[in-house]
């Protein structure tokens, strides 16, 4: 289950329905009039494509139940009441009971829409190998009045840097402010591998550019640069889901794009209203090769970056 997307195109609309919405006429994104129908709507529709991206995999929920203005918060277990459609895992390491949740169906999808999950946050490794990643996901943050060719160009340089260890380089808007340079991968290195992996990598930029890139979090130095936080490739940590929605104004979503169509839009270019237009006028998906394109952190790109 876990790496099978189904056929491209929209899902059943009805299929939806299976899941009761209470409020469907909820106000989520006022400025857009994105209601939480409007929202199961939206992931009815790309159901296909951000499956392989969800499904099978703990995840982080970002839950805003009276919108994006009102109260949130980032769920990461089980809840009390919790839909029979979200599927219970449990972290093979946890040292406490509580269940983490996964979706295994549209089914599971509809019901985090009516738990008001505003923002899909997925481990980068799946249920059926917890200590292995799959996914390496080297997230762009750029500081105060940095451009936007600066950030295309960094985006570019992790993905040669990427391509450079055997590995093959995607890239999604984040919806937010940067850009998320997704590498597949075959399960095979463990997390304190993969993050040594990303930390060399992100700190080898920040050598090399030191007036560009920053390769630590400390907010002081970031200012003009572009931090490149590879901190998202560590057990338990996450990053938000392809296609995933934003909980933020402009209803954002993180879009999967080609290398070639960064300089026409921007970070936060794709949206919960837009989406469906672009989805069908595509006439290649640019990560339709994702999954097929994983490569293992083969021994020498371990020892070089590490
Ligand atoms: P932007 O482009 O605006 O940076 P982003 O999604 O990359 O958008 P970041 O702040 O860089 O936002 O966070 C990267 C990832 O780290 C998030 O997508 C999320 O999965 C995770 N994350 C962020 N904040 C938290 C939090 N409070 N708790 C847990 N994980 C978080
Ligand atoms: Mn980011
Ligand atoms: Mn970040």
């Amino acid at each position: 289950v876990v790496r099978e997307s189904g056929p491209a195109g929209a899902a059943p609309k009805a299929q939806k329905r299976r899941v009761a919405l209470t409020h469907p006429d909820r106000i989520y994104w006022s400025d857009e009039g994105i209601t939480k129908e409007g929202l199961a709507d939206y992931y009815a529709q790309v159901w296909t494509r951000i499956a392989p991206f969800i499904v099978g995999r703990p995840l982080a929920l970002l839950r805003c139940p009276s919108g994006i203005t009102g109260q949130r918060f980032f769920q990461k277990h089980a809840w009390r009441g919790i839909s029979k459609h979200i599927a219970q895992v449990k972290d093979p390491k946890a040292k406490d009971e509580e269940a983490m949740v996964a979706v295994n169906n549209l089914d599971g999808l509809m019901a985090l829409v009516q738990s008001a999950t505003l923002e899909i946050h997925p481990w980068g490794s799946t249920v059926a190998d917890w200590d292995r990643p799959d996914t390496i996901t080297m997230d762009l943050d750029p500081g105060e009045g940095v451009a936007w060719g600066a950030i295309i160009a960094a985006a570019e340089e992790v993905r040669q840097r990427l391509q450079d260890a055997g590995l093959a380089a995607f890239v999604k808007t984040s919806g937010g402010k940067g850009l998320h340079v997704v590498a597949p991968l075959r399960p095979k290195a463990d997390w304190p591998t993969v993050k040594a992996f990303t930390k060399g990598l992100a700190e080898a930029m920040a050598a090399d550019s030191p007036d560009d890139y920053v390769a630590t979090i400390t907010k002081s130095k970031r200012k003009g640069r572009i931090l490149i936080d590879y901190l998202r490739n560590q057990r338990g940590m996450t990053a938000v889901a392809a296609y995933s929605t934003r909980a933020r104004p402009g209803a954002a979503v993180s879009m999967p794009v080609a290398w070639e169509e960064l300089d026409q839009i921007g970070p936060a270019y794709f949206t919960v209203t837009n989406t469906p237009a672009r989805l069908d006028d595509l006439a290649h998906d640019p990560w339709e090769d994702f999954r097929t394109a994983a490569r293992p952190l083969e021994g020498k790109a371990r020892r070089s970056k590490a």
